[in-house]
């Protein structure tokens, strides 16, 4: 890094606090500062040039420099830069956008209404779906199930159904009436010789025995991601939604498809509610709802949902609840024109098309010494690393080795994240055949750099 005292390291050390960062650490090392971007690409100030392995945080579907975002953006600043629909206001854009979200749904759905981030969609899905058990006379069904390593954001509410101790840890988190069930993870949770499928009976059986020590008539909702992203990338094992949305059915459960990083062609189909066979009653829209080039998020509602709600705001006076950002006009033009591009370029069919070369050329790994597990759908994966492969356990401490690799990554070009021992590849959709060999080799030669000290003193 640049050291010197008016250098943008040295200033963002002196005026920026991080998000997700060590902040002494920070202190010492300084930031990456990222300061153009083209295609797959981003540049830091010196000139380097890596690979958006993650396209940001999951969400750049589109590419780093994509003209015509930019120009909707433009095009809807000059004419109304800003509105909101409080009090029955509305705008062109929005209307456009919900009529397209509500279109583009896999399965039937009412409404689209809209937040600015993941976390804010999450929140407001939990309480609309406490707003609706008052409304149809059923106050006490308050709780909401989610899972274990699952990821729904960082707000109150959104971080209590996140199920991973960073969120909770010191921030006196999660609070009542919300619980974590097993995370589906066979490699890891399964138990010796146990199938997928025993797995997830199994999974569905534990979900049951806690509906029913809790009381079902308690339980309002579950939340879940497709595939789960910011916990390691877990892809569900064979018939886990199937057996999960038999058990919620049986007890008029609702369930909330998380679909911030699945859904808009992630998984290789428009939405992770798809590839899974899962029929939720909200969908939680985001990230690459607009590419990420302007923060939106989304929620899609039911019948079921919609109706209580508005007979219940109807009964209060109003639906108490809105942003002054949501549904933003240039947010949702742009969002409605990145929707657009994803369609007319089939950027679904390329993440499925591109998305089997890349899983491909990861399993390829798979017998690699430090390598535990491959797994990924479309163009979404994690490579989990192991010190000692037969028992699955981590090299030195847990992370070290997926933290030593991701540094390499970064020397050699590519910029991914590890969560702890999984390191993640979540490209933007437009990535070609040849960028992901590039991204791999990339890859394959830092596995081997942290070969060369794994086993060396540190
Ligand atoms: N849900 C999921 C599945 C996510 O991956 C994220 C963000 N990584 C969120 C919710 C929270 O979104 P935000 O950071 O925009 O609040």
């Amino acid at each position: 890094m640049d050291a010197r005292p008016n250098s943008p390291e040295a200033r963002d050390i002196s005026y920026h606090m991080h998000g997700y960062t060590n902040a002494r650490k920070h202190e010492e090392a300084g930031p990456l500062v990222i300061e153009k971007g083209d295609g797959i690409y981003v540049e830091d100030l010196a000139g380097n040039r890596y690979i958006e392995a993650m396209a940001g945080l999951w969400s750049v579907a589109v590419g780093f420099s994509e003209k015509r975002l930019v120009d909707a953006a433009v095009r809807q600043m000059s004419k109304l830069p800003y509105y909101h629909d409080f009090g029955s206001k509305s705008h062109s854009p929005l209307i456009d956008l919900a009529e397209k979200l509500v279109q583009m749904a896999p399965v039937p759905m009412s409404k689209a209404y809209f937040t600015n981030s993941g976390s804010e969609a999450n929140d407001t899905a939990m309480k609309m779906i406490w707003y609706r058990s008052n409304a149809i006379g059923q106050p006490a069904r308050k709780k909401i199930i989610s899972r274990i390593r699952g990821y729904h954001g960082v707000t109150i509410a959104s971080a209590s159904l996140t199920g991973l101790p960073n969120n909770h840890i010191s921030f006196d988190l999660p609070i009542a009436n919300v619980l974590h069930t097993a995370t589906p993870h066979h490699w890891r949770e399964g138990l010796p010789n146990e199938s997928e499928e025993q797995f997830s009976s199994r999974l569905a059986d534990d979900l049951e025995k806690l509906i029913l020590a809790e009381g079902p008539e308690t339980i309002a909702a579950f939340f879940g991601e497709p595939i789960m992203g910011a916990g390691g990338v877990i892809v569900p094992p064979a018939r886990y939604w199937e057996k999960i949305q038999a058990v919620l059915s049986k007890y008029d459960i609702l369930l909330v498809a998380d679909e911030v990083i699945c859904g808009f062609g992630r998984t290789g189909e428009m939405f992770g509610s798809q590839t899974f066979g899962i029929r939720p009653d909200i969908m939680v829209l985001s990230k690459q709802i607009s590419s990420s080039y302007l923060p939106i998020s989304a929620l899609l509602i039911n019948e079921k949902m919609f109706e209580p709600i508005a007979d219940e705001s109807n009964r209060i006076g109003t639906f108490g609840h809105g942003f002054t950002g949501g549904g933003h006009p240039v947010a949702a033009a742009v969002a409605f024109e990145n929707l657009k591009l994803i369609e007319e370029r089939d950027l679904v069919g390329n993440a499925r098309r591109v998305g089997a070369h890349m899983q491909k050329r990861l399993r390829e790994l798979a017998s690699h010494p430090l390598v535990g597990e491959v797994r990924g759908v479309g163009l979404i994966a994690a490579v989990e690393l192991v010190g000692d492969k037969a028992n699955k356990t981590p090299w030195e401490t847990a992370g070290a080795l997926g933290g030593l690799v991701n540094c390499f990554m970064q020397q050699n070009g590519v910029i991914s994240r590890n969560m702890g021992d999984a390191v993640a590849f979540c490209p933007p959709l437009i990535i070609t055949e040849p960028q992901v060999d590039e991204m791999i080799d990339a890859f394959e030669r830092s596995l081997e750099a942290a070969a060369g000290q794994v086993g060396s003193p540190r």
